[in-house]
């Protein structure tokens, strides 16, 4: 069972990185890993292009693979190396890579001797995230490697780089204190000298903490339309739409259990509609007793656990029929909830949402053109294939 489809807007992302990129000053890198937040990594990081990235991040060399193998030829980092990965493919087809210690940069460098081509190494501190990155006291250490490895050929030094803990709230006492570390790193690196990119910020950051900004902004999230940053708002345009029909409808008496564990029971004799997506497509079954669908014009709760497979709203006396389509979330343009709606209602972020839409979801794109998956009966093709990236 297929039943859901997950409609993106690429004209939304590409306004969303026009956004982004403006606030951003410098340049943008657009974040496109785990499939581009779920909504296609190809189509995304083609339309965030159009919308003035200039750069493409991921986590994976794979994910990177994919996108060279798409055409796309944009710069692009990846930045989670697997312990003893095979980093030749990626050298050689010019993807970036990050390293935090020098095991990574011993490993980058001979992936680029291997391939005649040297590694771009993207050289990560760790600011005050503990995550991954040199620490400050490891830095002079990490610098030293890389002046070692650069001179000996195999890799050179194109940026420095870390990532913020709580840039989405704003006036967080770590952000200034992270610039700070992060200034001294930069300083150390050029005194060294390497005069390299310098890149921080995340959408949050991006938008709402002008000194983060540096030399270019990584943003994920802000890219598929969620506002970062509580309580303010920047314009940006939620992607992607998130459908599936109504299999069948029933009218039941007051008093009628629901579900798994007959947690809801209806209060008055209503009608229950069947939509066809559940956990296992991403609908998180914690959002529990707040979560609202939109169908029939308007909101109505899910009755009762949303099991694996599919979820029954409570409808009331709404007139819906099989094979009407209920919106799970969207853009909230009309009423119907969002993705951050869902966020609040399951305890978690909007990232969580969006990457967990399941396989089973079909994929569509609007307009026809960004994506490879293009719906059956096509459409034409608005830009030229191949090039342009
Ligand atoms: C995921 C990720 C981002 C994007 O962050 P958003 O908050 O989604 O903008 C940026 N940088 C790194 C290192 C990441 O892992």
């Amino acid at each position: 069972m297929a039943l859901g489809t997950a409609t993106v807007d690429t004209r939304a992302v590409t306004h969303n990185a026009g956004v982004l990129a403006a606030h951003g000053g410098g340049q943008l890198m657009a974040v496109v890993k785990a499939d581009g937040f779920g909504h296609g990594a190809v189509p995304v990081a083609r339309a965030a292009l159009a919308g003035g990235a200039g750069w493409l991040g991921v986590a994976t060399c794979a994910e990177a693979l994919a996108l060279r193998a798409a055409g796309i030829a944009a710069p692009t980092l990846a930045w989670l190396v697997r312990p003893g990965e095979d980093c030749r493919a990626a050298v050689a087809a010019g993807v970036d890579l990050a390293a935090g210690t020098p095991d990574q940069l011993v490993a980058a460098a001979a992936a680029g001797r291997a391939v005649g081509r040297e590694a771009a190494v993207h050289l990560k501190v760790d600011t005050g995230l503990a995550r991954n990155g040199a620490a400050p006291q490891d830095w002079p250490e990490l610098v030293r490697w890389a002046g070692k490895l650069a001179a000996e050929g195999g890799l050179r030094v194109r940026a420095v780089w870390s990532h913020l803990a709580c840039a989405d709230e704003p006036g967080h006492p770590s952000v200034p204190a992270q610039l700070t570390v992060f200034d001294e790193a930069v300083a150390h690196a050029r005194a060294a000298g390497l005069d390299p990119v310098r890149h921080l910020a995340n959408s949050a950051a991006a938008l709402a903490v002008p000194a983060a900004r540096y030399d270019l902004v990584r943003a994920g999230i802000g890219l598929y339309g969620v506002e970062p940053v509580r309580g303010r708002r920047f314009g940006l345009r939620p992607a992607l739409t998130l459908t599936a029909p109504v299999v069948s409808v029933r009218r039941v008496p007051a008093g009628t259990p629901v579900s798994y564990g007959h947690q809801y029971v209806t209060r008055r004799a209503t009608t229950l509609a069947l939509v066809g997506l559940g956990y296992a497509d991403g609908v998180p079954r914690a959002a529990g007793p707040c979560a609202r669908v939109w169908l029939a014009g308007a909101r109505h709760p899910v009755a009762g656990a949303v099991t694996m497979d599919s979820l029954v709203l409570d409808v009331g006396d709404a007139p819906v029929a099989v094979g009407d389509e209920a919106v799970l979330w969207g853009a909230g343009r009309w009423g119907e909830p969002t993705a951050a709606d869902w966020a609040g209602w399951a305890g978690t972020n909007p990232h969580e949402i969006l990457t967990g839409l399941g396989a089973r979801t079909a994929r569509r794109y609007l307009p026809t053109g960004f994506g490879d998956h293009l719906p059956a009966g096509g459409g034409h093709h608005l830009t030229a294939g191949g090039g342009g990236d």
